[in-house]
């Protein structure tokens, strides 16, 4: 009986009754079990539920996470094309327009102020975002520092969000100013995938960047054809880079008052053997925007270097030669000690090596800028502010930035009104009071000379006197048209 039992129950029996058994007992008994088995498979069901609803809940997240940017929570690159396309499969009938828009040199930001101030001026754009546009449209981070919009044709164009995101930046306090540069993309063909629409929404963007006035552009057409060629003009570049193209021809810059001859302004020309010579208007702000500039500044340098060696040689006592320097140079921290390495490897005194800073680049207000200046200075080089006038100047300026000499543009002397000529003449006084050098450029008639040196205007360069010339026939210029050591007007 026992044994019977014993096997019943390890064979997997709930229970075991054994006979004679009284009915209501052994009804109890069964009761029991089915309450016992339906208690557990609704435990069973319940857990079963719950480890459902944790793994949606689960994927939910991993589908926020693969949607979304961790930092601002806005959606990525590839859940802004996805929402985008639905928003416009949503409105058959509505235009639309993509948006990208990004900061100045961002870059720059974090690493002045830390990655913290930068994280904070993300933030803030994305706040603004989430505020102005929730409603009207479709809004992400693609990368870095570069945003996408998709909005209502009308909405894009009005630009309420594009004072409202300058206003958010504004606000986080950067001691620059924090500039965004907008590109739009009018959509016209539905079909064409968003990623193309932001690409050409990027391109018009890229038109911009770097515009002192325009922080917005539609995109039109042209833009791929001028993105292709610039692409193809900056590979030229560093082809004929290591070709030996590109030269320094210099033009020299006269005393008004002695009519000598005092030093030279080194002019970057690219000797191409289809174009001819090519001057650096058609190619320094593509080899600006993408950084080639440096690598064809410093092969301007050495070439100057050589140039001055040769004159020292030459004659008894050289004239400096400037150069120009791309503001781009003020973000690399070796700048100043590669420009000492420099002229000591070529034994050339600083003196002699003087260097032209843009003043956009001072309206930059780069902490580093004045660093860098007063390094220079007190090792011995010469800094000239170039294109006074030509941007946002301000004479405050001049005030600020102890610069040894300052170029006024040659877009002063275009204008012959005596309006003009009055400030000419305030700027002259007031870099005078502040024993700051002058020098007027872009000269090109005499009665603009006589003006000059009549408000004892210190230097002048132009055309008047002589146009850049290659470097090699300077020493040769020199003594043909003045036969002697000392060249006068
Ligand atoms: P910039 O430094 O202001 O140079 C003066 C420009 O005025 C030169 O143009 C020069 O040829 C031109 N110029 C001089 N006298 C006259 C004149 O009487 N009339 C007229 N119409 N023009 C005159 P260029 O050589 O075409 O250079 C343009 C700009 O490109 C320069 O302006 C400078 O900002 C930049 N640049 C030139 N060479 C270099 C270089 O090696 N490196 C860098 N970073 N920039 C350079
Ligand atoms: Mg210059
Ligand atoms: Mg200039």
């Amino acid at each position: 009986e026992t044994a019977h039992e014993e096997t019943a129950l390890t064979c997997g029996a709930d229970d075991f009754i054994a006979k004679p058994f009284n009915p209501v007992v052994a009804r109890k008994r069964v009761d029991n079990i089915v309450v016992k088995h339906v208690l557990e498979r609704e435990r069973l069901q319940a857990a079963l539920r719950e480890t459902e609803l944790l793994a949606a809940r689960r994927a939910q997240e991993l589908l926020h996470v693969a949607e979304h940017d961790r930092l601002t929570g806005l959606y990525n690159r590839t859940a802004f094309c996805r929402k985008t396309a639905e928003l416009l499969a949503a409105h058959p009938d509505e235009e639309f327009a993509v948006i990208q828009f990004d900061i100045e040199r961002f870059k720059i930001i974090n690493e002045l102020y830390g990655s913290a101030k930068g994280d904070e001026v993300l933030l803030a754009i994305a706040r603004t975002l989430g505020e102005w546009l929730h409603v009207a449209g479709v809004y992400g981070r693609m990368e870095g520092d570069r945003f996408a919009l998709c909005l209502p044709h009308d909405v894009a164009l009005e630009g309420d969000y594009v004072r409202a995101l300058e206003e958010a930046v504004a606000a986080t306090e950067v001691d620059r100013q924090v500039v965004l540069y907008f590109g739009v993309y009018e959509i016209e063909d539905r079909t064409m995938p968003v990623d193309i629409m932001c690409d050409r929404a990027n391109l018009a963007l890229h038109s911009v960047k770097g515009d002192y006035n325009t922080h917005f552009a539609l995109y039109d057409s042209d833009m791929h054809q001028t993105f292709l060629a610039n692409h193809e003009l900056v590979g030229e570049g560093e082809r004929a880079l290591r070709e030996g193209r590109f030269e320094p021809f210099v033009q020299p810059v006269f005393d008004l008052a002695t009519g000598a001859l005092v030093s030279g302004e080194a002019l970057v020309r690219w000797r191409d053997p289809q174009k001819g010579l090519v001057p650096p208007g058609q190619f320094l702000p593509f080899f600006e925007n993408s950084g080639f500039i440096i690598r064809l500044d410093g092969h301007i340098r050495e070439a100057v270097c050589q140039l001055l060696v040769q004159m020292s040689e030459q004659r008894s006592s050289c004239p400096p030669v400037s150069v120009n320097v791309s503001r781009l140079e003020f973000y690399d921290p070796r700048f100043c000690q590669n420009l000492i390495d420099l002229v000591s490897r070529y034994n050339v005194p600083p003196s002699l090596l003087r260097l032209e800073i843009t003043e956009s680049a001072y309206a930059d207000n780069l902490p580093q800028l004045l660093e860098a200046m007063a390094q220079l200075q007190s090792h011995g080089f010469t800094v000239l502010m170039d294109d006074f006038g030509a941007g946002f100047s301000s004479l405050g300026l001049l005030k600020s930035f102890m610069v040894d000499s300052v170029k006024l543009d040659r877009s002063f002397f275009l204008d012959d009104s005596q309006r003009a000529h009055d400030v000419v003449e305030s700027i002259v006084e007031l870099a005078r009071k502040l024993g700051i050098e002058t020098v007027a450029e872009g000269i090109e008639a005499p009665e603009q000379v006589d003006f000059l040196r009549s408000i004892g205007c210190d230097l002048v360069q132009g055309y008047v006197y002589a146009r850049p010339m290659p470097a090699e026939e300077l020493e040769a210029w020199m003594r043909a048209r003045h036969g002697g050591e000392v060249t006068q007007i």
